[in-house]
């Protein structure tokens, strides 16, 4: 499979990982948009929010709590974070398998 968030999933390729357990595993972007850029990926492939299904809606809601917990036990909670999926060319899409950015560590700006 040519998907490089698998390959990091299966440590194939190596990332920042900063968090994991036997669904998701959390990573730091590779190139950062805010002090703090967090990827949040299933390890099973999923494609992007475009391509979900019914059957996807428990690992999808289990994937924002994690990055719920991930923000409260990285003390970012507080002063605030945003969660976003990208979907398609507009969104600046890049990679297929389903993540969620969480950026924090600034006031951010909405990007256009
Ligand atoms: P998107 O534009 O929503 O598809 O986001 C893909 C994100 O993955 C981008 O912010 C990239 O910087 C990030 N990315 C791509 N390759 C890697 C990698 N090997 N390690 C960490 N982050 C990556
Ligand atoms: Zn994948």
């Amino acid at each position: 499979m040519e998907c490089i968030f698998c390959k990091i999933a299966n440590k194939e390729i190596f990332s920042e990982i900063i968090a994991e357990d036997e669904a998701f595993v959390v990573f730091k972007d590779i190139k950062p948009k805010a002090p703090v850029h967090l990827l949040f990926i299933p390890k099973t492939h999923l494609g992007p929010v475009n391509t979900l299904r019914l059957k996807d809606t428990e690992l999808v809601g289990r994937l924002i709590l994690k990055a719920k917990e991930v923000a409260q036990s990285s003390g970012i909670s507080e002063d605030g974070y945003r969660l976003i999926f990208n979907i398609g060319r507009d969104a600046g899409m890049e990679v297929e398998h389903l993540h969620l950015h969480l950026l924090a560590g600034k006031p951010l700006k909405l990007v256009n």
